[in-house]
């Protein structure tokens, strides 16, 4: 069973069925989505391929004459990611059944039982590629349930128009955040931006290979130990890019730091001053979403779960794919074939 169509998922799938298994009978994918596209089919409007980092090839996207490199920029990144991934289930048949939301993943003691809003599924081994959008991360600040006005998280951003002549207190670090400072410029009344660290701004316009090892390396060794993963943007940096360098220099990505609290209206900075603000734009990204492997007892006292190379610790038919190393685009797709050679020899 693969729970979750997204790069991951379809990755594995991909691999499982050169490896010999039969969609639909030895393997069966479950989404919760409405559509393909994974959680690519949730992100609003503006938002462009390259916008934020590359987007990579499915494996076996090629020989079907796509790639994400020469794809559509022009027109949002949700449609051609769905209609990319769409052509790709069809043409390695892959037969997702959606939506379908588990619920829940049991051991029965002879084997594990996937639970879902259509019914169950007895199965030999599980691959969890869910990753996390449906978990989204909201930090406890004082004062937030008093504030009065909109808050929104990135996963429910739709655009910068909903935003119009507020002023809009962005919080967050990554990437989502500076690209939302750069949308809602010359939309909202006025935006603020904080953050709990300074932004570390790299020299470079890309992501060196260096901090993109290191990035990988500080969430493998959390993942190894059970911990909850550190942000990937902590590991990374931020790219200084073209249209980023030129925000720094008109002092729009500009972060004015952590605050204190929040008012009915008003943030308040530590020294007391406060700025009157109407929304909150909570961009402070998510956490994996594992609710439904709650009944396996995997969470370890650190806070995590401990996966090594996409494995359970606890629990070897119990697969992670695209979880803590292998989040993105690329990590997703060598997981692919890592965790299908071993779901290969597990089931074999
Ligand atoms: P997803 O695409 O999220 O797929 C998980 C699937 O699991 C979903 O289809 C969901 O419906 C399903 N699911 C979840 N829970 C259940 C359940 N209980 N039952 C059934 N189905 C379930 N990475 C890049 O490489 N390049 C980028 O430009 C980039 N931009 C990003 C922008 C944003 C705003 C965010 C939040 C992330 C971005 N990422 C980017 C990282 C992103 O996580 C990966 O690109 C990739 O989409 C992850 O693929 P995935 O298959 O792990 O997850």
């Amino acid at each position: 069973m693969i729970i979750g169509a997204g790069q991951a998922g379809l990755s594995v799938a991909y691999h499982l069925k050169r490896g010999g298994l039969r969609m639909g009978e030895d393997v069966v994918i479950l989404d919760r989505g409405p559509a393909e596209g994974g959680a690519w089919q949730h992100r609003w409007e503006a938002l462009r391929l390259g916008s934020a980092h590359r987007v990579n090839d499915l494996p076996g996207m090629r020989e079907m004459g796509l790639s994400f490199d020469t794809a559509d920029r022009d027109r949002p990144a949700r449609d051609v990611v769905r209609e990319y991934y769409r052509e790709y289930e069809r043409f390695y048949d892959l037969r997702v059944l959606r939506p379908v939301v588990v619920t829940a993943v049991q051991d029965d003691g002879s084997g594990l039982v996937v639970r879902h809003e259509r019914g169950e599924h007895h199965t030999a081994a599980v691959v969890n590629a869910t990753d996390t959008w449906g978990a989204p991360y909201l930090p406890y600040y004082p004062g937030v349930r008093r504030f009065a006005g909109i808050q929104t998280h990135t996963a429910g951003y739709r655009s910068a128009e909903d935003f119009r002549g507020l002023r809009v207190l962005v919080v967050g670090g990554g990437t989502s955040a500076i690209g939302f400072l750069l949308e809602l410029e010359n939309v909202a009344e006025r935006t603020i931006w904080s953050t709990r660290r300074p932004v570390d701004y790299l020299e470079r316009s890309d992501l060196d290979l260096e901090s993109a090892l290191a990035a990988v390396a500080a969430q493998d060794a959390a993942s190894r130990a059970g911990e909850t993963l550190p942000s990937i943007v902590s590991g990374t940096g931020v790219p200084r890019t073209e249209r980023i360098a030129a925000g720094i220099d008109r002092g729009l990505l500009v972060s004015r730091g952590p605050f204190a609290e929040l008012e009915e209206h008003a943030v308040v900075w530590p020294d007391g001053s406060r700025d009157a603000i109407d929304a909150i734009l909570w961009a402070t990204g998510f956490r994996p979403e594992v609710r439904h492997l709650a009944p396996l007892g995997l969470r370890e006292r650190a806070g995590g779960i401990a996966v090594t190379l996409g494995v359970s610790e606890r629990d070897p038919r119990l697969f992670f794919a695209g979880y803590g190393p292998q989040a993105s685009t690329i990590g997703a797709n060598r997981a692919g074939k890592v965790i299908a050679r071993q779901v290969l020899r597990l089931v074999a």
